[in-house]
């Protein structure tokens, strides 16, 4: 990547170069990335395999699967070579693979400790999905193994990257509309029944509402107000006991910031909701949907129209992800951000099993 030296020099004195950061600069003759998926489902399939056709930093250069008839598909499809493709057992072999540089962990929640921690092991960059992982202690456990490692970890919290949500985190810093007072955040969909025998629908997995759809709501009323929660309130309510035997089903939670902003927080695997509203000391702006793979738009009490189209948010994310790994400098969204949320999360199921009694964070 070319860096200038004025740029060097900056970034030397931020901490923010490969140097800075420990992290090893990636041979010259790179220009993209191989990204390997850990977990071939949904997520995969329909979303991030489909943008690695699109990024300009990043391409698909292998698969971690272990079903041998998806890994047949998936190679046929995408042209992966035999040598690229590896399954659970002998995942660990990837360490002396040149051709995969990052592996993105998109398993199921209860599994992103153990191979964040395994593709670190084996010296690759590691993008994991959100939620980062079921407790605290495994989020910070992952972010030193990478460190100790001396890989990125970058997790999926792909609004961050995304424009309009930009801009709106820009009028919470520079108070375009004055301080931010109160937000609502809400999201959620209406899940089938059959979750319930769905790694969504078992607390040994880190299913629920509140790590699956929670987690863009909780992340959403950190990054507008741009501090960290100090105490936190919550209750959860279920309409399909039956269904819902082992997670939440709708989760309510009121989030306290140092500042005296409050943030009332929803999120529900039986409501379709999708809406963010900050209400600042001058004006409100707000984004509906805030959280949609496409479509981002919102506007502001002075009549904006917050409305810039992106073509691709995961190829957006996996480009950002990507320049950031070549540069040498921290990404986007570190696995502080994903450990920060989970921090909270454990707060609120806490406040949840005390009936909702306020609990500091
Ligand atoms: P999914 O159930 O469709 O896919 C999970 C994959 O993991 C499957 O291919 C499954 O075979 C595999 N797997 C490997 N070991 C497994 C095990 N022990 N038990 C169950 N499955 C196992 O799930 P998904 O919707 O693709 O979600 C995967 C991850 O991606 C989750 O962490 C989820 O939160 C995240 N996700 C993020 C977004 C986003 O917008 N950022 C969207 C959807 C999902």
């Amino acid at each position: 990547m070319p860096t200038t030296r004025r740029q060097f020099i900056h970034d030397v004195a931020l901490g923010t170069t490969a140097f800075g950061m420990g992290l090893p600069l990636l041979p010259k003759t790179k220009d993209r990335l191989g990204v390997a998926l850990v977990g071939l489902g949904y997520y995969s399939r329909d979303l991030l395999a489909p943008a690695l056709q699109l990024t300009k930093s990043c391409y698909l250069a292998g698969i971690v699967t272990g079903n041998s008839q998806k890994a047949d598909e998936w190679m046929k499809k995408y042209k992966i070579p035999a040598k690229n493709v590896y399954n659970y057992q002998n995942f660990d072999e990837l360490a002396k693979n040149p051709d995969i540089d990052v592996v993105y962990v998109v398993l199921p929640n209860h599994l992103h400790r153990e191979y964040t921690e395994r593709a670190a092991r084996a010296g690759k960059h590691v993008w994991c999905e959100k939620p980062m992982a079921p407790t605290a202690a495994d989020c910070e456990a992952m972010i030193k193994v990478c460190k100790d490692n001396k890989v990125s970890l970058s997790i999926g919290y792909r609004m961050q990257h995304e424009p309009n949500t930009q801009e709106l985190i820009r009028f919470g810093r520079q108070k375009t509309y004055g301080k931010v007072k109160m937000l609502t955040a809400s999201a959620g969909f209406v899940a089938g029944d059959s979750i319930s025998q769905a790694w969504r629908g078992k607390q040994s997995m880190g299913g629920g509402a509140l790590f699956d759809m929670g987690v863009y709501s909780l992340n959403a009323a950190r990054y507008a107000i741009g501090e960290e929660p100090v105490a936190v309130s919550a209750q959860k309510f279920t309409t399909r006991p039956a269904v819902f035997k082992e997670v939440d089903e709708t989760t309510l939670f009121t989030l306290e910031f140092p500042g005296g902003a409050v943030a009332q927080c929803s999120t529900s695997l039986g409501i379709n909701m999708n809406t963010l509203h900050v209400t600042a000391e001058k004006g409100w702006y707000r984004l509906e949907p805030f959280q949609s793979y496409n479509g981002i738009m919102g506007s502001t009490s002075d009549g904006k129209l917050l409305n810039i189209k992106t073509e691709n948010q995961q190829a957006l994310q996996m480009d950002n992800d990507s320049k950031a790994i070549m540069a040498g400098k921290a990404p986007l969204v570190p696995g502080e951000e994903g450990w920060k949320d989970i921090k909270v999360v454990e707060a609120i199921f806490k406040s949840v099993a005390l009936e909702g009694k306020r609990i500091s964070i």
